[in-house]
């Protein structure tokens, strides 16, 4: 697509939107803000595409943030979720497509003993934190600046892309209390991680990480490191939390712990265990899981957990991945769009960082490994490039905050075309 494709219908539901929710949208980062301009009306997702409501097609690099891996409405998913729709929206009660996708789940990820399912990546992260609470008998938790767990109160503090985006440290409305026992620190920073434990071990429940930070651009960690906060929690007696929310089946079927070869004490997923409806999980060695109610005292909940039709999309979409061999397939995809992208990049003073089908530009040289390494300025430049790419008919998230990700329902051509369009982006952008 070339030329200045009309918006007009887009323009005008925005107008309407804006009327009934802030900012017309459900979440923030959809809004547009950050990179100037409306956000587009999406009328339908096909395979690797989505078509907005003026009919206009862009190559779909977002995936509905994570979930979408197989491309849009995969026949296989549909299949499934129709079948299991045929029998009924929700039960409230055991069925069997809980267990299909639960054994999917546990045959993956070794770490995962035992699991129970939820409807968000926030509400698995929130019953995470408080599961690991209770096991400890310990209150204080550990996170990192620039990674984002949901929307939790206790969770809200340096979060990340959303509220990075909007410059928001931490969210109002959350009362000091709840974020008090929350302790934040540098990615990529051993020592840091050392003086803490030496000072708080005893107080620490749990050390909560994105292995795969995804949500402050792409803050790939070494596996040094990460095997320092195994090292470390365990002499302490605290728990190990990977949030695998973005990382959990997308670089691979067993996630950053099997990339990585380190076994959280617990781990959270959501995105694409839900084939793209609303699914989130969180699962982990058996003794902590066991103290989950009604086993045990820690309460959690949830009246549509456990969704007939999340259930069967999520267990489709593990299906296929496995049997397709996707993720060796992705990587092939992203290794060709990195040969086109990352000379691109370097020649315009930008980086492409990747693993596997995730990839970050950023306009700085070097990938940064942490928040503060971060420059504000190559993350305002990536409206432009944001808009040429709209131009040009590919479809990225609406910030620099925010990673890319290929999807199994692109092909060669498409991955081609990606990197002849992202390269040209780069160049005009450093002309211009
Ligand atoms: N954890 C991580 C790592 C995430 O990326 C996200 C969402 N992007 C969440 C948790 C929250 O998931 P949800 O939006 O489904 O609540």
């Amino acid at each position: 697509m070339s030329g200045a494709p009309s918006r007009e219908k887009s323009r005008e539901l925005y107008r309407r939107a804006c009327e009934l929710m802030p900012a017309g949208v459900n979440s923030p980062v959809r809004a547009f803000r950050s990179v100037g301009g409306d956000p587009l009306y999406i009328r339908r997702g096909v395979g690797a595409h989505l078509e907005d409501e003026d009919g206009n097609v862009y190559l779909d690099c977002c995936g509905s943030w994570g979930p979408l891996i197989l491309g849009h409405g995969h026949p296989e998913v549909l299949a499934a979720v129709e079948n299991a729709m045929a029998d009924g929206l929700t039960f409230g009660a055991p069925h069997r497509g809980e267990i299909e996708l639960a054994e999917a789940v546990v045959a993956a990820c070794p770490a995962v003993e035992m699991l129970r399912f939820v409807s968000s990546g926030t509400e698995a992260v929130m019953a995470a934190v408080r599961l690991a609470r209770g096991f400890t008998g310990r209150d204080r938790i550990v996170k990192f600046s620039g990674c984002y767990h949901g929307h939790a109160d206790a969770l809200l503090v340096e979060a990340g892309s959303g509220l990075a985006t909007f410059g928001i440290a931490s969210s109002a409305g959350v009362p000091a209390g709840a974020a008090a026992d929350t302790l934040v620190l540098p990615l990529d920073d051993e020592q840091a991680v050392s003086d803490l434990f030496a000072r708080e071990g005893e107080r620490i429940a749990a050390v909560l990480i994105e292995p795969v930070p995804a949500n402050c651009g792409l803050l790939l960690q070494r596996p040094g490191y990460l095997r320092h906060l195994r090292d470390v929690t365990e002499r302490h007696g605290a728990l190990l939390i990977f949030d695998e929310v973005i990382s959990g089946f997308r670089i691979g079927m067993g996630g950053a712990a099997a990339h990585y070869g380190i076994r959280p004490d617990l781990a959270t997923y959501g995105k694409i265990i839900g084939g793209g409806l609303p699914v989130g999980a969180f699962g982990g060695r058996r003794e902590i899981m066991e103290r989950l109610a009604p086993l045990g005292p820690v309460y959690q909940a949830g009246t549509l957990s456990g969704n007939p039709a999340a259930m069967a999309a999520g267990t489709a979409t593990l299906r296929v991945l496995t049997e397709e061999r996707v993720h060796a397939r992705l990587e092939a995809l992203g290794a060709r769009l990195e040969a086109v992208v990352a000379p691109a990049a370097a020649a315009s003073g930008a980086t492409f960082v990747r693993l596997g089908s995730i990839f970050w530009l950023v306009a700085q040289i070097g990938a940064p490994t942490a928040y503060a390494a971060v420059d504000e300025a190559a993350i305002r430049r990536y409206a432009p490039l944001h808009a040429r790419m709209l131009a040009a008919g590919v479809y990225l998230a609406p910030s620099g905050w925010e990673v890319a990700f290929l999807s199994h329902a692109m092909n060669e051509t498409d991955v081609d075309r990606l990197g002849v369009t992202l390269a040209a982006a780069l160049t005009a952008g450093r002309a211009g």
